[in-house]
């Protein structure tokens, strides 16, 4: 299911929107009051004292039929997902002091020989992993200007004791699926 970056060819986002049905995704302390804090506290919810992504039926509260509504604003889990840094791993996963796998569930992951595009992609990755980066240009896909509409931010309700506790939480590292939260943005 986890393939070492090595034996992946090539990975493009079709925007399908399945990861963003598919999981539950879980926030860091300061996306979870920026998203609260400019959308709404109702976007959040707080599962076993952790901050997630309110989901609609079967998918994320920002899902527009297939598009993310958060565009470069979305979490770090939602800008990684496939790719996958672990704390350990092989030798065939290793770059640049990482441990690094992309997950098959998603179908845009080809298997083969990486391609130079796939560089660019993994490197944009660490670079968003570490903050050094905003933009996506190689780990999402290219359908078109920041979406973000005003009508998302429909029940702002500020900041709250409850929010602003969150930012002394700690993260624990594990992950888990569909059932369970899924930490993408979090090292395994
Ligand atoms: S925030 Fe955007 S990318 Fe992340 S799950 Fe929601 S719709 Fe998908």
């Amino acid at each position: 299911m986890l393939l070492p970056w090595s034996k992946v060819r090539d990975w493009f986002c079709f925007a399908c929107g399945e990861c963003c049905r598919w999981f539950f995704v879980s926030l860091r302390p300061d996306e979870a009051i920026r998203i609260s804090s400019a959308y709404g506290r109702d976007k959040i919810e707080i599962v076993h004292g952790r901050p997630i992504l309110r989901r609609i039926g079967d998918s994320c509260v920002f899902l527009y039929g297939n598009l993310c509504l958060l565009g470069d604003e979305k979490p770090i889990a939602c800008k990684l997902w496939p790719i996958v840094f672990t704390r350990e791993g092989g030798a065939d996963s290793y770059f640049n002091g990482y441990y690094i796998y992309f997950d098959e569930r998603c179908p845009g992951v080809k298997r083969g020989r990486p391609s130079d595009r796939l560089y660019m992609t993994i490197m944009e990755a660490i670079h968003l992993k570490e903050g050094q980066k905003i933009k996506q240009n190689y780990t999402t896909a290219r359908v078109g200007p920041n979406l973000l509409l005003p009508a998302v931010a429909s029940s702002t309700l500020g900041l709250t004791e409850e929010m602003s506790s969150l930012q002394n939480l700690e993260f624990p590292s594990y992950s888990s699926s569909r059932s369970k939260i899924y930490t993408r943005n979090m090292k395994r």
